[in-house]
Parts: structure tokens; sequence; C-alpha cells
């Protein structure tokens, strides 16, 4: 592990010559990925802002960019991408015990080990906190039983973080736990869900007695809330766009195993970019339909940019407060709602550019069929992550300062609030 000189004395000069020589020592392209990545695990260089006592260096959000300089200048593979990095690390980070973090985070860096997002039910997406899987005691472990759904990437997770209720007698907030929840289990049947526009990137999960151990529970049992409040703080972000980081470098064998692992991975997102609504196309569009002189088309295209700039700006907001060590806000939600409108808009600006070809795929339709899917994979941006309304509240809550959303239930026991179920 890490024995770096103390973090408080570090300069930019200090941790530029301390990782480049790092780098000089230790990178190579013949090294396997998995080799490689164990070594920036166990120095703390791939992921310098985590604490030194669990594979970092504890460096600030800027000095961890000069260490990243470093790596791309020296043509070095950085730490896995996806959920476990973006959603799972940072939450165990924040409240999992110290043994915990030690068992798992080392995996979420070298890839070994994939995570999937189990909180969504049948019954409770917006409503989260009405979930309904069980979890009781049994020794030192705790049984399942329940249904998922909605769950990105559960067909390849070996953990998922689960939401579930573990006492029924308390309100509906305070009765929830949060488990690092292990996926290779016969009594774990993962279904994938046809989408509309024949992906299939998420699935439905049938729990039927399976079992996690009493110590893979992150914070406390029964204040599993406030840590899914930290993970839908970080998806909001992610929703908006920042999804983790593409692996630096391209030569040598550890480079071609990580771009190879990434495009593996990140082929249940590949339709994202057409969720987003493609605003980089339909300039490309209208002028390949003649339409770029339109003043119809151009009101849309200036619409279409100022919202992209708009949001450009918010999530350089989001950024500079993270520099500044603030843990992620409300701001998330404006992020999110922004990312929706620009899918929005970037939808409603094709359909008029392409008019009734935009539904047809094939190669002689509009961008070759994107324009097509587009059109039927944007909805998804409003919902993933906490849908638009719910931002909403969440902003005229926390920014505005509106009275709270009245709430008929939260303070009655679980037992006797009126679920669907
Ligand atoms: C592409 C995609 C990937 C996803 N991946 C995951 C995942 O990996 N893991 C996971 O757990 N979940 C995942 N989800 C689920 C997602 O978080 C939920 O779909 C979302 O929270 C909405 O819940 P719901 O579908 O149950 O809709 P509902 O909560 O039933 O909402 C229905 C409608 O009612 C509105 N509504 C509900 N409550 C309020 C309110 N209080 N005020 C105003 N309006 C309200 C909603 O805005 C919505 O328009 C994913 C969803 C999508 C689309």
């Amino acid at each position: 592990m890490a024995s770096t000189s103390s973090n408080e004395a570090a300069t930019e000069e200090s941790v530029r010559a301390e990782v480049h020589d790092w780098l000089a020592d230790h990178w190579n392209s013949d090294i396997s990925l998995h080799e490689w990545r164990g070594l920036i695990a166990d120095s703390g260089w791939g992921c310098p802002t985590w604490p030194i006592e669990f594979y970092g260096r504890g460096l600030s959000p800027d000095l961890s960019n000069v260490v990243a300089d470093e790596f791309r200048k020296a043509g070095a593979v950085g730490p896995a991408i996806g959920v476990g990095m973006a959603l799972a690390a940072p939450t165990l980070l924040a409240h999992a015990p110290a043994d915990l973090k030690r068992r798992l985070l080392r995996e979420i860096i070298t890839g070994e080990n994939t995570w999937c997002q189990l909180f969504s039910e049948p019954g409770n997406g917006s409503d989260l906190a009405g979930l309904t899987t069980r979890a009781w005691r049994d020794g030192d472990e705790w049984i399942v039983n329940g249904q998922k759904v909605w769950t990105t990437g559960a067909h390849h997770a070996a953990y998922g973080m689960l939401l579930a209720r573990t006492d029924w007698d308390i309100p509906k907030h305070q009765g929830i736990t949060f488990f690092a929840f292990p996926m290779e289990q016969a009594e774990i049947e993962v279904r994938p869900l046809q989408q509309m526009n024949y992906r299939s990137s998420f699935n439905e999960v049938f729990i039927a007695e399976a079992r996690v151990p009493h110590n893979n529970i992150v914070g406390e049992v029964n204040g599993g809330w406030k840590v899914a409040l930290t993970t839908l703080a970080h998806e909001r972000n992610l929703s908006a766009g920042a999804f983790g980081g593409i692996p630096f470098g391209g030569k040598g064998k550890a480079a071609q195993e990580a771009i190879s692992e990434a495009a593996a991975y990140m082929k249940t997102y590949d339709w994202y970019p057409q969720r987003a609504g493609r605003p980089d196309l339909v300039p490309l569009q209208a002028k390949e339909a003649g339409l770029n002189t339109d003043p119809i088309i151009r009101q849309e295209l200036a619409k279409l940019y100022s919202l992209q700039r708009t949001s450009q700006w918010n999530v350089q907001r989001a950024r500079a407060a993270r520099k500044m060590g603030r843990p992620p806000g409300p701001e998330g939600s404006l992020s999110k709602l922004c990312a929706s409108n620009i899918a929005r808009a970037s939808n409603d600006a094709h359909s008029h550019v392409a008019g009734a070809h935009g539904m047809l795929t094939g190669p002689d339709s509009p961008a070759s069929g994107t324009v097509a899917e587009v059109l039927i994979s944007t909805p998804a941006a409003s919902i993933a992550g906490g849908t638009d309304q719910i931002q909403r509240n969440i902003i005229g809550e926390r920014v505005l300062g509106l009275p709270k959303e009245p709430q008929i239930d939260a303070d009655l026991p679980f037992r006797d609030v009126r679920t669907n179920k």
C-alpha cells in the first residue's frame, strides 16, 4: 500500500516528480493489465484522491490532475471505468467500515469486480424509500427476498449496491439497509429486458433467499437511506455525462487489454449518446437536408446551442465545487435536468429536420438510422437516475427553499403504509 510522504506537504512539483519517477520505474508496455492495475492500486497512484490507507494518496483533486497528466504523458493505463468506480467506490469510501473498503475497493480499481445498482423495484422508483425487498438476519448472514428492475449491467456484475428493508416497524426511510451484495449466487436470477430501441442494457433481478454476509453492510443496519443518498448524488452527475474516464494510453499489452475491456463494458451503454439526443448531429443533418437556412430550424439550432452552453457552465460549476472539496449537491439535479432538456430539444430538432424519414433505419435513412434511434431513446434521459419531476422537487426544496412536498406516510411504521403490493 502507498507509503507516500505526507500529502499535506505535497506540491505540484513534488507530486509530478514522484509520479514521474514511479512511472519510469514501473510502467512498461509488456506488463499485463491485471498486473499493472494491481500496482496502481497498491501504490495509490491509480486513485490519488482516495485516502492513503485505502489505495489512494490523499491528494487534492487539483494534484490528482497532475498525476493524470503524467500517466497520459507516459501512455500508462488508469483504473477501470464504470459503475464500480463512479458510484460504488465513492459510496464505500464515504460509508463502509474499513475492512469492507479494504476488501472491495481494490477489485474496483483493477476492474476484476464490476457493479450494478439494485435500487429500483417494480412498485418503487421515484418513491425509492417505499421499497419492499426484504432482508432478515440469520447468524453472520442476511437472507434476501424480492425483485428489482431496471438494473443496468446486472448481467455482468459481480456485486450489487442493494437496498433492502430490514425493519418494517419503523418509518420507511429508517428501516432500509445498504448491502454490498454478491451477485454470483444460484438464488439470483437476472433476466434482460428488451428496450424499444432493441438494446438490452437493463434487467429484472429476482432474488429468492440469496445470502449476504453481515460484514458486507455499508453504513449501519437500518441506516441505508443516508448511504443511498450518497450514491444518488453521484449518479445525478453521472447522468449528466461524467461516466468515468477513458483508459489512458494506446500502446502495449496493458493498454490494449484496457481498450478491449472498456469496449466490452461499454456495449451496455453504446446507445447512451443517442439517449442524450446527439445534438452534434442536428446542424449536420440540417445542412444535408438543405434546411440550415430555414428560419424555424435555425431557431431550433440556436435554442439547442444555448441549452448546451448553459449546461456546460453548470457542469463547470459542479466541477469547481468538487475541486473545493464540496460533496455533490443539488447542482447535480440542475445538470441532470439540463441533460434532459437538451435530449428533448434535440429530439424535436431532429424530428423537424428529418420529418417522416426520421422513423426509418438502414443505410439510406437519416444518419444511417441514428436519428431513428435518437427519437426512441431520448425518453430514457428524463427517467434514469431520477425523473425530471423528482429533480424539480429537489431543486425546489434544496435550492429555492420551497416547502417540502407533503408526505402522508413518512412517519408511519412501514408496516402500516399502504403500498401496491
Ligand atoms: C435507462 C435507465 C437505466 C436505469 N438503470 C437503473 C439501475 O441501474 N438501477 C436502478 O435501481 N434503477 C435504474 N433505473 C430506474 C430509474 O431510477 C427509475 O425508472 C426512476 O427512478 C423512475 O422510477 P419509476 O420508473 O418507478 O417511475 P415512477 O416513480 O412510477 O414515476 C412515474 C411518473 O410519476 C412521476 N412522479 C413520481 N413521483 C412523483 C412526485 N413525488 N412528484 C412529481 N412527480 C412524480 C415521475 O416523475 C414519472 O413521470 C433506470 C432507468 C432507466 C430509464
